[in-house]
This record gives structure tokens, sequence and C-alpha cells, in this order.
């Protein structure tokens, strides 16, 4: 019998950031659309087919340019996972973030996985603006402790990787396994294979961190980069860049040193437990 699961993702953030940009660009350049509109909200679905459990992802998508005031509790609740978004190119949609995750909170009784997602990266670049991205902003929130990713919908960099962050999380805890690649599935090693792409700023950065968590662990890390050797990408089946794989577990996007201490922590221990039963 097939499990079947649905579940909701929200996108947030202020007017203007690119919402629906990202969401556009993650369903109908990749997947089969399935699209409506109704008052107020937006939806896009997005099915997961796994051998014994089909989930699906209806993605909430504010219609319009409303602001924090305009969005009803309705909107938020029952929600399994929240993309919030900010404008790279203006600090103040990030300064807000707090204030959409309070309004998150506020919605759900139990505590939702979140992505932050810089948007515009291709217009920050091009202009050469220093990244929107101040921490003091989050305080000592969970925000502080989530994942970020840069993406730009103009350009579809990281777009696929962003959604992916949380409907992994999202999916992950619904599959009986952890969800191993099964081409590499018997691959027992305490090695950290970093697929970047060489020129991308944001690669460099993550490089370092994984470099530092890599030698806290005591695990060799090997950078690939995706771009110049794409066939060893491929054959990992690597889509989406910077993936960082360890024992079979891919990680897409990962840029916080603390959670991806975390999240290594935890692969190690999966991939301790695959090989020994
Ligand atoms: P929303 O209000 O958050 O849904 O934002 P929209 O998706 O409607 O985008 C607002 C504006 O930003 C539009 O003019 C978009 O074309 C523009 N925009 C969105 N994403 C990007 C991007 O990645 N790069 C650039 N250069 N512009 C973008
Ligand atoms: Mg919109």
């Amino acid at each position: 019998m097939v499990k079947m699961y649905q579940r909701k993702i929200v996108l947030l953030g202020d007017p203007g950031v690119g919402k629906t940009s990202l969401v556009r660009r993650y369903i109908f350049d990749t997947f089969q659309k399935d699209y409506m509109t109704t008052l107020g909200v937006n939806f896009y679905v997005r099915t997961f087919e796994y051998p014994d459990v089909h989930v699906k992802l209806l993605i909430w998508d504010i219609a319009g340019q409303k602001s924090r005031r305009q969005i009803g509790l309705r909107y938020l609740q029952g929600a399994s996972g929240a993309l919030l978004t900010y404008d790279l190119t203006n600090p103040k949609t990030f300064a807000n973030l707090p204030g959409w995750y309070e309004d998150l909170c506020k919605a759900n009784k139990d505590s939702v996985p979140i992505v932050l997602v810089g948007t515009k990266l291709d217009l920050a670049q091009r202009h050469n603006t220093p990244l929107a991205f101040d921490m003091r902003f989050l305080g000592d929130t969970p925000l502080s402790k989530a994942n970020v990713i840069f993406t730009s919908a103009k350009t579809d960099t990281n777009v696929d990787a962003a959604f992916n962050l949380i409907v992994q999380e999202i999916i992950s805890g619904l599959l009986p396994l952890p969800d191993l690649s099964p081409r590499i599935h018997k691959e027992k090693s305490a090695k950290i294979l970093f697929f970047v792409k060489k020129d991308d700023a944001w690669s460099q950065v993550a490089v370092n961190h994984i470099e530092k968590v890599g030698k806290k662990f005591a695990l060799e890390v090997e950078t690939i980069d995706a771009e110049k050797d794409p066939t060893i990408a491929k054959a990992y089946g690597v889509t989406a860049l910077p993936t960082i794989l360890i024992g079979g577990r891919q990680l897409v996007g990962i840029i916080q040193i603390a959670h991806l201490e975390n999240i290594l922590q935890q692969m190690l221990e999966k991939t301790e437990r695959a090989s020994t039963t």
C-alpha cells in the first residue's frame, strides 16, 4: 500500500522580493505544472513519488503585493516548511525576516522548518553590492541557525537547491529509510565530496566552512568543480550547486557552519548505522 501525504510550504517575505518569480521558476521550468489562482493565494503543486510513499507538496504564494499586515493567519497555518525570502539588494527586506518568522510561529503550534532565501543574486552581483546578510538582525532566534541560500530566479541560480533544502527536510521525515542515493548506496566513505562552481563567490564561502568542519570531524574534503567535470557530478546525481555529498547522502546549498556540523553529525551516524546493519 502506498502511503499518501500532503504537505504545505509557504513563501514569506516582503512585497517585491521575488517570491512569485522564485516559485514559478521552480515549478514551470523543471516539472509538470498544476496551477490555480484563488482569492489571495496562488498554489503550486509538486508530487514526489517513492516506492511506498507519495508526497504532494502544495506551495503557497501570496497573490499580488501584500505586506505583512495584510496576510492572514490562515495563509501560515498548517505549514510544514517555509521559505523566508529577502532581496539581496535590499537590506530592509532582510531586517524584516524576524517579523515574518514571528507570524509563522504565531500561526503554528509546532516549530516549522525554515530556509532563508536571498533573491536577485544576479542584480547584487551586477552592481557589486555587498550581499545584504547581517546575522545581527536575526538575533538569537532559530533564524540565525537556519540554512541560507542565495538565488536568482532570473538566471536560474540555486532555485531548485533552495526548494530542495526544505523539500528534503519534509520528505526525509516521511520516508521509512534515509533517502540514500541508490547508485552510491554502498560507498562507505569518510570523505566529503563537495561540488561547486569554481567562480561562484558563494561556493567560496561554503568551501571555507566545509573545510573547517571537515577538519573537526577528521574527514577528508575533496572539492570538485562541477562545471569543469560535469561527468563526475552527473555520475553522483548532482543537479544543483553547491552540493555536499557524504556517505551517499546529498546536501544542497548549506552555508551556515553550525547547521552544517549538526547535519554532518546526523549523516555520519546514519552512514555508520547503515554500514553496520
Ligand atoms: P513578489 O512580490 O515577492 O512575489 O516578487 P515578484 O516575483 O513579483 O518580483 C518582483 C520584481 O522583482 C519583479 O519585477 C521581478 O521581475 C523582479 N525579480 C524577481 N526575481 C528576480 C531575480 O532573480 N533577478 C532580478 N534581476 N529581478 C528579479
Ligand atoms: Mg508575488
